[in-house]
């Protein structure tokens, strides 16, 4: 059993309660969360680390959407538009994918828990990430993706998934959890998408798809036009899209734990269906801008959960958490900054596990206790402003533990 004070205890719980001079006893879950007063009453105070001057306690940051296995692009991809883009990750994918070796993602996961991410989504095309995932301490959310168009190519796509969703059984733990994505709406054929989310219903899988991205998706999907015109007919002879949004989103229903990543095209109806299924909208802003796609509209989606992603690095230049989340903080401009400071803190934590069907994310007893630790560069005069403040001042964090383990030391 360990218990650690600190100046602040942010515990992201759902009324994002703020403890000054707060403590939190745990073993491999957490027992008791409290005042430093109260915490002193039951426990004897030898046993009690204190973290240091304008020290801040919360949960660990969870990091819904990465594509590990990209993780090798810094200056080979294009920018700026998001079907060429795409375009260009076809055209670079082998060397990428190559150049990612077990090493790379060993590297990168390891960063990640420096910077405070303790949980991940890990979007997983090929299965080559698969190693590094088990072996890392973090806690790893494998998603299995399907994707494919053609209609001949179903049967072998769907054997190949199943064999790739197999491995990943075989290698479940309790911190390695198998899942299921779809790509998208555009890259995944509607029977294909039926009988893998038939798959997830069975076996309770946590779901996850990117949706509405761009207006190139959008038009395609709606009217077989648009930007995405080109790229089907010069990539895959084909001249319609395959489904509309809504028919997509349908296809979704029933399963428990499920989520769309961008959602920036989104129009009203469809993000009503959203909401309707139950889902989580997964929003990566690094990734949104890179690509030059749309800001998401957090006040069209107040009444949805919200988590939040780095996207990979073949969209992003870092897998920094608390990056993502500053550079949300100063792209929303329509929300006062405590106000929106609070929010994109508590998607980062509580709104992704809850995303994840993971038991962490905020600090409450009998949740697993996932903690990260730093330190404020000075005192903090109101405690309105530690949100932000926090925001503005943490890239690292000095202490990261997971199921009550320190993995930084
Ligand atoms: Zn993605």
């Amino acid at each position: 059993m360990q218990i650690l004070h600190a100046n602040w205890l942010l515990t992201c719980d759902e009324n994002f309660t703020i403890i000054k001079n707060g403590a939190i006893v745990f073993d491999e879950k957490i027992i008791l969360v409290d005042s430093i007063e109260n915490v002193k009453k039951k426990y004897p105070i030898e046993n009690i680390k204190y973290m240091g001057e304008n020290s801040v306690l919360m949960p660990g940051l969870v990091n819904t959407h990465v594509h590990l296995e990209f993780c090798a692009n810094k200056t080979t991809l294009s920018y700026g538009n998001f079907v060429q883009w795409l375009f260009s990750v076809i055209q670079n994918r082998e060397e990428l994918i190559e150049k990612a070796t077990e090493e790379l993602i060993d590297a990168e996961l390891k960063k990640m828990l420096q910077n405070g991410t303790t949980s991940i989504g890990a979007i997983s095309s090929y299965g080559f990430d698969m190693n590094s995932c088990i072996k890392s301490p973090l806690n790893v959310v494998y998603f299995t993706e399907a994707l494919g168009s053609k209609a001949e190519m179903i049967d072998t796509l769907f054997l190949d998934f199943k064999e790739k969703l197999k491995i990943s059984e075989a290698n479940k733990n309790s911190r390695f959890i198998p899942a299921i994505a779809i790509h998208s709406p555009y890259s995944t054929h509607p029977f294909l998408i039926r009988e893998i989310l038939n798959i997830a219903r069975e076996k309770e899988m946590v779901v996850s798809t990117h949706f509405q991205e761009s207006v190139a998706e959008n038009d395609w999907l709606n009217y077989s036009s648009g930007e995405f015109e080109y790229f089907f007919k010069d990539m895959l002879d084909q001249h319609i899209s395959l489904t509309k949004p809504i028919a997509f989103l349908h296809q979704f229903k029933n399963i428990k734990n499920l989520s769309f990543t961008h959602c920036v095209q989104a129009n009203k109806k469809e993000l009503a269906q959203i909401k309707e299924l139950g889902a989580s909208i997964i929003h990566c802003p690094n990734s949104n801008r890179l690509l030059n796609n749309s800001i998401l509209n957090l006040s069209y989606i107040e009444d949805i959960p919200l988590a939040m992603g780095t996207d990979g690095l073949s969209s992003n230049h870092t897998l920094n958490m608390f990056e993502e989340i500053r550079n949300a903080f100063f792209m929303h401009t329509n929300f006062k900054p405590n106000i929106l400071a609070r929010k994109l803190l508590q998607a980062a934590t509580n709104g992704g596990a809850n995303t994840l069907g993971l038991n962490t994310g905020a600090l409450i007893k009998n949740k697993d206790a996932d903690i990260i630790c730093f330190n404020l560069p000075d005192t903090l005069n109101n405690q309105e402003d530690l949100p932000t403040a926090i925001i503005l001042h943490t890239s690292k964090v000095n202490h990261t533990y997971i199921k009550g383990k320190n993995e930084l030391l």
